[in-house]
């Protein structure tokens, strides 16, 4: 992906509060997403970020400012989900993000600015939906950091299953139990094998947890049949969200063996209401590698685009807000902080992997990149890792409290964002959830 005019860390929008530093949503970013007027029973449609405003692609469709490409991909947006836009692929994507670029500059023609004016709605009077309807969803596990840390707790010996630095290892889950961030969720109950146990117990999860993912939604997809060379893989790839993929340790380790995740994944999975698309992140691209000791990728999941720009640093943190902090008043715990660019594979080794058997993916399908957890313990991307497996305790610093597992009233928020020195900040807002009791105690 080049890089263009809508990618000029100077460009400034007619909109003020686009330009505010440290806003997540400048000019340069114009991330796509799915709103209503919170409170009201208007149908949800298409919407973009721009500083604290949401443009309503439905609105601006209706108004017959935009033309061509741009006007075609409006129109799908202006629908309850973006499948549509998705499926039009990266050209569409294009030209609608350069349009809307030209009408937020500072410099706009007056007429398209008042038009564009007209089309906006504050964020802070929105409510979100899941931005596609997502046929299908699967998790990857993706990162050595995170599969290393795990594994320890599971396999002391052999943290590291043998294909793990071969295949880009995935499950699938469960679509309907995606929820938009802001949604809380009951602690689940389930099947837990204790240690030493003779037979397991039934009730509520006792290692509840949270994992700092990515996500990144399927746009054209692939006919059945029809694998996606690796070369072709990121036209595919409309933008990347933030995704918690809450975990309850105790029922997934007694249930795994030997087919995987199952129900200790999929009572919940949140992703963040903005979808960051692939154009916006081009200046945080940067290269892929295994070090050189390590097995190299497969010519099916290798090229040199994928070597030379296949990562992409994402600046990641992980907040606890306790029912504590929020009586108390005080700003929530920061667990840990990483970058997504640690991954052991890339957004385009996945989705090649996911169709190189001819499985069709589908506009609107959501792919996570599993747990991002970094190359020190600061940067662990799950309770499980900072407690050890339960075996430390986690000082919340604000409050004086503790943890080795989440616990009833406890929020959890993940932020991402990028930056870096001639490139605009651009960010991915936010994805919470907070954990409730479990139905019946
Ligand atoms: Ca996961």
């Amino acid at each position: 992906m080049e890089l263009n005019h809508t990618h000029d860390a100077s460009a400034r929008s007619w909109l003020a509060s686009a330009n505010e530093p440290g806003c997540d949503f400048p000019i340069q970013n114009l991330p796509f997403g799915v709103f209503r007027r919170r409170g009201t029973d208007e149908p949800f449609r298409g919407g973009v970020a721009i500083g604290d405003q949401v443009i309503d692609l439905a609105a601006v469709s209706a108004s017959g400012v935009l033309d061509g490409l741009a006007a075609d991909a409006a129109r799908a947006a202006a629908q309850p989900a973006l499948n549509d836009l998705l499926a039009t692929g990266p050209a569409a994507w294009r030209a609608l993000r350069h349009a809307l670029f030209a009408a937020l500059r500072h410099d706009a023609d007056a007429t398209v600015v008042s038009a564009l004016h007209a089309c906006l709605v504050p964020q802070s009077a929105v409510e979100h939906s899941v931005p596609t309807r997502i046929g299908d969803y699967t998790d990857f596990y993706t990162s050595i950091h995170h599969a290393r840390n795990v594994g320890r707790v599971i396999r002391p010996d052999d943290p590291l299953t043998p294909n793990f630095q071969w295949i880009p290892i995935a499950y699938h889950g469960r679509a309907s139990s995606v929820v938009i961030s802001g949604t809380p969720f009951h602690r689940p109950h389930g099947q837990a094998m204790a240690p030493g146990a003779s037979a397991p117990v039934y009730g509520p999860c006792r290692r509840l947890d949270y994992e700092l993912e990515m996500g990144f939604y399927v746009g054209p997809g692939n006919a059945l049949g029809q694998p996606i060379p690796i070369g072709e893989a990121e036209q595919h790839i409309f933008g990347m969200c933030l995704l918690n993929d809450w975990s309850a340790r105790d029922h997934q380790f007694w249930e795994m063996a030997p087919l995987g995740p199952f129900l200790g994944k999929n009572f919940c999975t949140s992703v963040s209401p903005w979808i960051v698309t692939m154009e916006a992140l081009a200046p945080y691209r940067v290269p892929f590698a295994h070090p050189a000791d390590e097995p190299q990728p497969l010519p099916y999941l290798d090229s040199a685009a994928n070597s030379a720009q296949g990562g992409v640093d994402v600046q990641l943190e992980v907040l606890l807000e306790s029912a504590q902090h929020r009586a108390k008043s005080v700003a929530p715990d920061r667990l840990s902080a990483t970058s997504f660019r640690h991954q052991y594979w890339t957004i385009a080794q996945m989705l090649t992997q996911h169709a190189n058997n001819g499985c069709n993916l589908q506009p609107g399908d959501l792919l996570g990149t599993g747990t991002i957890s970094g190359p020190t313990y600061e940067e662990a991307g799950a309770i499980v890792e900072l407690s050890l497996g339960g075996t430390r305790q986690i000082p919340l610093a604000a409050t004086g409290e503790t943890r080795t597992f989440l616990e009833d009233g406890d929020t959890v928020v993940l932020r991402g964002w990028c930056e870096k020195p001639g490139a605009a900040r651009i960010g991915f807002g936010e994805c919470r959830g907070e954990v409730l009791p479990a139905i019946g105690g």
